[in-house]
């Protein structure tokens, strides 16, 4: 799970990083609107822990951006205490929660499991690629009428590839959401399974998942299916 937190303040933003790191997700700070808006749209993070007062831009600017491009990453923004306003108008722009300062790093942990879990149980429980069909709520792969047996870890890997359909996602990501490792990349452990992921998936030669060399790999749909 990696996570991304704006916050201008260094002390809270350390704070922060060194609470969540230590319930094993990655984290990414923002110091300003600005960098944090770029950061969030360049990458995948499962959840954005996003200040109100910021240089650049405020917190409120860059949610409006996020939902505007589409990012649909639950957001939750932190408020000054006391400032039904600033909670108000988060929640109208598209933040998922709000949390006052100061706050118990407990309760925003909690907070973050919570985000993370809703969001994982609203996403689409069936992903299409082509005829590449996933079902999230079973934990079922088919292509076409034929199922398609995949150990967790496989499963997993293509869950994550066909969320991100048509985008490219690096080795990095790979390693930081399905092995919860991103000090690993260097490993060639996702090659291999990506290499049985093809094996079992185009064993008629169409081609879903495509090597972005030097960079990842990319899911979409066979050429002429699209
Ligand atoms: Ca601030």
């Amino acid at each position: 799970m990696r996570i991304l937190v704006i916050e201008d303040e260094e002390k809270v933003a350390s704070f922060i990083q060194r609470g969540l790191e230590e319930e094993h997700y990655t984290v990414d700070i923002a110091r300003d609107g600005i960098q944090g808006l770029d950061m969030a749209l360049e990458n995948i993070y499962d959840a954005i822990i996003l200040d109100v007062m910021l240089p650049g831009k405020s917190g409120f600017e860059v949610l409006t951006e996020l939902r505007a491009a589409d990012i649909t990453t639950p957001v939750l923004i932190l408020t000054a205490r006391g400032s039904t306003e600033d909670r108000v108008r988060g929640l109208d722009l598209g933040a998922d929660d709000y949390l006052a300062k100061p706050f118990h790093f407990d309760e925003l942990a909690a907070r973050i499991r919570s985000l993370i879990r809703r969001s994982s149980a609203q996403k689409a429980t069936r992903i299409t690629v082509g005829d590449l069909v996933l079902d999230t709520a079973a934990h079922l792969v088919w292509r076409g009428d034929k199922e398609i047996e995949l150990t967790a870890r496989e499963y997993e890997l293509l869950e994550f590839l066909m969320r991100n359909k048509h985008r490219i996602v690096s080795r990095t990501m790979i390693m930081q959401h399905v092995w919860n490792d991103p000090y690993n990349s260097m490993s060639n452990v996702v090659d291999v399974y990506i290499k049985r992921l093809r094996s079992k998936i185009e064993y008629d030669g169409k081609h879903f998942i495509h090597n972005v060399r030097g960079i990842g790999y990319r899911i979409k749909e066979p050429n002429g299916d699209a």
